[in-house]
């Protein structure tokens, strides 16, 4: 089938009144992004309420679904056939022969036409078109019935004075709401399969993500950098432009590794962490800082050490796999193909620094009176930290 155009459905929620053109204008922003790096000429446009993409000559269709399916806001793609041929016997041919290439014998047994007439001067009302049309499909795909209450298929037909769209189709699109029409947030990457699933969903919920790693040069390796930044390219698939901030870490470490009781290390650690962040979110104007913890998975993120962990946070921390089972965490992770990435075997600067036997009950006070042992170096390493801190941009 050679579709012209996409129709692109988004939810309701949350766009009523004032909210809805910007939430309108974001997401024709994601849809030029996503369709940037598609073979074909793409025109976004915002028609009568609605979003739609035309497309101008020869395109890349699969490619144009598949970057389509990357826009948070996009609930559904439907694509539409057009046809400026308004003469009704000619539109009874087009309808039967959208019906018999799209819901061909075996895929659908029952229909029904919707039809709609924004240009009103068309010769034939709604009624009349539901029923030429209706008409010219069981003639045409004889394998087909009417079902005006329970279709397989619903044909929509829309006469305006421009064309004829037609379509059927719609492909489900990723939902949320599109990214930026919620302010942003500091994203704690990692090279793990957790928190890149963790600033995925933020986005998803409309907000922009830049983000920051910690690494521990030369306990960590360029590769796994590299690694940290291919996953925020992948990220930055679904939730566009982001700053990443690599934080040289070694120094910090080594410091608590000197001072601090071992069994404290990963936890006063995860606190120089937020500390951080939460600095390159104030920079960045980012209202949260993002985790991937999830409660119990390790020994930092039992509900104790969420506690001493979240005690540094002035802004909210949003976790949002907090009540998630490993093996539901993986799942997005696969579906978002960062799966793949992650599992990749390189050394995170945790796994180095990490105690053989970790509190999993820490106590606030007691891992306070720990962080005083650095008091007299702690200034100067979190200026150099903060000094020496590189930053690339990802994504368009
Ligand atoms: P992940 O799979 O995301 O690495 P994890 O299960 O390994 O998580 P931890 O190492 O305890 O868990 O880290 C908890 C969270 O702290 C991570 O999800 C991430 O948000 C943040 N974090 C941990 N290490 C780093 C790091 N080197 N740089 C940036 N953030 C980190
Ligand atoms: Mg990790």
């Amino acid at each position: 089938m050679n579709y012209q155009a996409f129709l692109i459905k988004y939810a309701e929620i949350g766009i009523k009144g004032k909210n809805r053109h910007l939430f309108e204008d974001k997401l024709v922003h994601h849809i030029n992004r996503a369709l940037a790096s598609v073979d074909g000429n793409f025109d976004v446009t915002k028609e009568m309420g609605r979003i739609y993409v035309h497309m101008d000559g020869e395109y890349d269709y699969d490619g144009a679904i598949e970057a389509l399916g990357t826009v948070f806001g996009i609930s559904g793609i439907c694509p539409v056939v057009i046809t400026e041929e308004m003469d009704m016997d000619r539109l009874k041919e087009i309808t039967a022969d959208f019906v018999k290439a799209v819901h061909p014998e075996g895929k659908a047994a029952t229909f029904k036409i919707n039809a709609r007439r924004p240009w009103k001067k068309f010769p034939k009302d709604t009624m009349e078109i539901n029923a030429d049309l209706g008409e010219a499909v069981l003639l045409g795909c004889p394998w087909m019935k009417v079902d005006v209450h329970h279709p397989d298929a619903t044909v929509n037909v829309e006469v305006r004075q421009s064309g004829v769209y037609i379509y059927s189709l719609e492909i489900p699109g990723l939902g949320g709401m599109p990214v930026g029409s919620n302010g942003s947030a500091e994203l704690l990457l990692s090279g793990g399969i957790d928190s890149p699933v963790a600033g995925w969903m933020i986005a998803k919920r409309g907000v922009q993500i830049d983000a920051v790693y910690f690494h521990a040069p030369p306990y960590t390796s360029e590769r796994a950098k590299q690694k940290v930044v291919d996953l925020a390219k992948i990220v930055a698939r679904y939730s566009g432009r982001m700053r990443l901030h690599i934080v040289n870490f070694t120094d910090i470490q080594l410091a608590i590794y000197e001072k601090c009781p071992h069994e404290e290390l990963t936890i006063i650690m995860r606190r120089y962490m937020m500390r951080i962040a939460e600095h390159f979110a104030e920079q960045d104007g980012a209202l949260g800082l993002i985790t991937g913890e999830s409660i119990g998975q390790v020994a930092s993120q039992t509900a104790h050490s969420l506690l001493c962990t979240n005690a540094v946070c002035k802004l909210p921390v949003y976790r949002p796999l907090i009540g998630f089972d490993k093996q539901e965490i993986i799942e997005i992770s696969q579906k978002i193909d960062a799966y793949e990435t992650s599992i990749l075997p390189f050394e995170d600067c945790c796994t180095i620094f990490v105690a053989k036997h970790p509190v999993t009950h820490p106590i606030l006070h007691v891992v306070e009176r720990s962080e005083h042992k650095l008091d007299d170096v702690i200034d100067d390493l979190m200026k150099t930290a903060l000094e020496t801190t590189e930053t690339i941009v990802i994504g368009s």
